[in-house]
């Protein structure tokens, strides 16, 4: 076993991974920005490094310092958290050939998977139903206009190497087809350093439900059932739940889309955590968008309801230990919901509002849970994710825990800070949600009445 992981990443994600590491007697190694000199996660590591100013080209993202740092504090293995480095194949390979272990899956799969169009094509031929659309990229403004002709509209427009609802379209006729494309290109380059773009029908009123994933070196891949996370803005997520009450109106739905998900992992020979996005029409049918080859912010609640620690079993992967249980083990229990709490303001379009947080005081009780990544006092700057904190909730039942999760909210303290605690308790007690009636564009929907 490892005797000392580094995390390169910052806030609630580097806390849980030192956690874990705590847990199973590994010595923690934290890197961090001038903004987090005194962030919570730097006094949790057993040790901490200055990468460098707080924006994160200078910082996070900064290779070659991280991997001085590698080399100086002697780590053997590299957790990525998720964001920042994390599905970089070219730093993967870095840290590899420093003999350093990355915790996560081998760059060939993350290449395979990082470019949404590629992992597509590699979906179909696992035989994993994918949104009807281009085969492959689309070159210009023309093509894509000459493909919709044939194809219909509305029509989305991506970024192939997108990413955070990043680069992400939706055209309704030739004009604004044209206009998305530019955009998309634009964004592409801009934000990824390419300018690949696909399209794939825009499917309407869809949800959002993945799976969580997991294989390991000697071949053995699980499923640990799905989450969904329909309710978003920006095409990001919000709050997430699982069981999928929506699955649950279909024969056989749940089942087949785990089976789909477990066969994209045998067929990719991918080792670790991920999870296998898949977008749902109102009538059921499933379709895959994209495979994250990492952890994913909303983990916590398939930890919840399946009672394991995913972080142990990614460091015990990496570690070339087979998965820990058989599918038949992994069993599912009660109901999980988590509620991401932003600095944003839901009332202005849910922009992003750093600031200072004065008083502050998490919630705690039967059923909750905290992952946060600020205290008292602490600057949230906007640097960086403007997500503070992650509440989850679990409770026999899904009434129980949105009973559970209103009662944490309630006692969440975080004065001075613009933050979208309001809207999670709007949320939880909207009679579309309680009924399990929300698709994706439901919550914008919902602040524009
Ligand atoms: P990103 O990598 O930027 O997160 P995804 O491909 O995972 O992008 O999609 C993010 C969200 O965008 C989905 O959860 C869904 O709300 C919406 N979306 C993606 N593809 C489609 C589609 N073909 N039709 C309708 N909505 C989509």
């Amino acid at each position: 076993m490892f005797k000392k992981i580094l995390i390169a990443n910052r806030g609630e994600i580097a806390r849980r991974v030192i956690r874990t590491c705590k847990k199973m007697g590994i010595a923690s190694v934290a890197v961090y920005s001038e903004a987090d000199k005194d962030a919570p996660f730097v006094r949790d590591a057993d040790e901490g490094f200055l990468l460098g100013p707080p924006p994160v080209g200078e910082s996070y993202l900064k290779q070659d310092r991280i991997l001085d740092i590698l080399k100086e504090s002697g780590a053997d293995a590299l957790h990525p958290g998720y964001g920042l480095l994390s599905e970089n194949a070219e730093f993967v390979n870095k840290v590899t050939n420093a003999g350093v272990t990355f915790i996560g899956p081998t760059p060939e799969v993350m290449n395979k998977m990082g470019d949404k169009s590629a992992a597509r094509s590699f979906a179909l031929s696992a035989d994993v139903p994918v949104v009807p659309g281009s085969e492959g990229e689309i070159a210009d403004e023309d093509a894509a206009v000459a493909f919709a002709e044939n194809f219909g509209y509305p029509i989305l427009v991506k970024a192939a190497a997108g990413g955070g609802g990043i680069g992400m379209k939706v055209a309704t006729k030739e004009k604004k087809l044209r206009k998305a494309v530019t955009e998309c290109q634009r964004r592409g380059q801009s934000a990824f350093g390419d300018p690949t773009i696909y399209l794939e029908r825009y499917v309407e009123n869809p949800r959002h439900i993945e799976i969580q994933v997991f294989g390991d070196s000697q071949g053995n891949a699980v499923h640990l059932f799905e989450r969904e996370c329909s309710v978003q803005r920006r095409h990001q997520k919000v709050i997430e739940e699982t069981p999928s009450i929506f699955l649950n109106r279909f024969e056989d739905l749940r089942e087949r889309m785990c089976a789909a998900a477990v066969r994209l992992v045998k067929q990719s020979n991918y080792t670790n955590a991920g999870t296998v996005e898949f977008i749902v029409s109102p009538e059921g049918e499933f379709y895959f968008i994209e495979m994250n080859t990492r952890l994913q912010v909303e983990h916590a609640i398939s930890e919840e309801t399946t009672g394991f620690d995913l972080v142990e079993w990614q460091i015990r992967i990496a570690a070339g230990e087979p998965l820990p249980v058989s599918q038949e083990e992994i069993q599912f229990k009660g109901h999980a919901i988590e509620c991401r709490i932003y600095c944003e303001d839901p009332e202005h379009h849910f922009f992003p509002k750093p600031g200072t947080i004065g008083a502050y005081s998490e919630p705690q009780g039967e059923g909750i849970r905290v992952d946060s990544g600020v205290r008292e006092n602490f600057e949230v700057v906007s640097y960086y994710d403007p997500m503070i904190a992650k509440v989850i909730s679990q409770g026999d039942t899904r009434d129980q825990a949105i009973d559970r999760m209103l009662g944490a909210l309630a006692d969440f303290t975080i004065e001075g800070l613009t933050n979208n605690i309001s809207m999670h308790q709007r949320v939880l007690q909207e009679e579309d949600f309680l009924n399990g009636n929300y698709d994706t564009g439901w919550l914008e929907a919902l602040y524009k009445k």
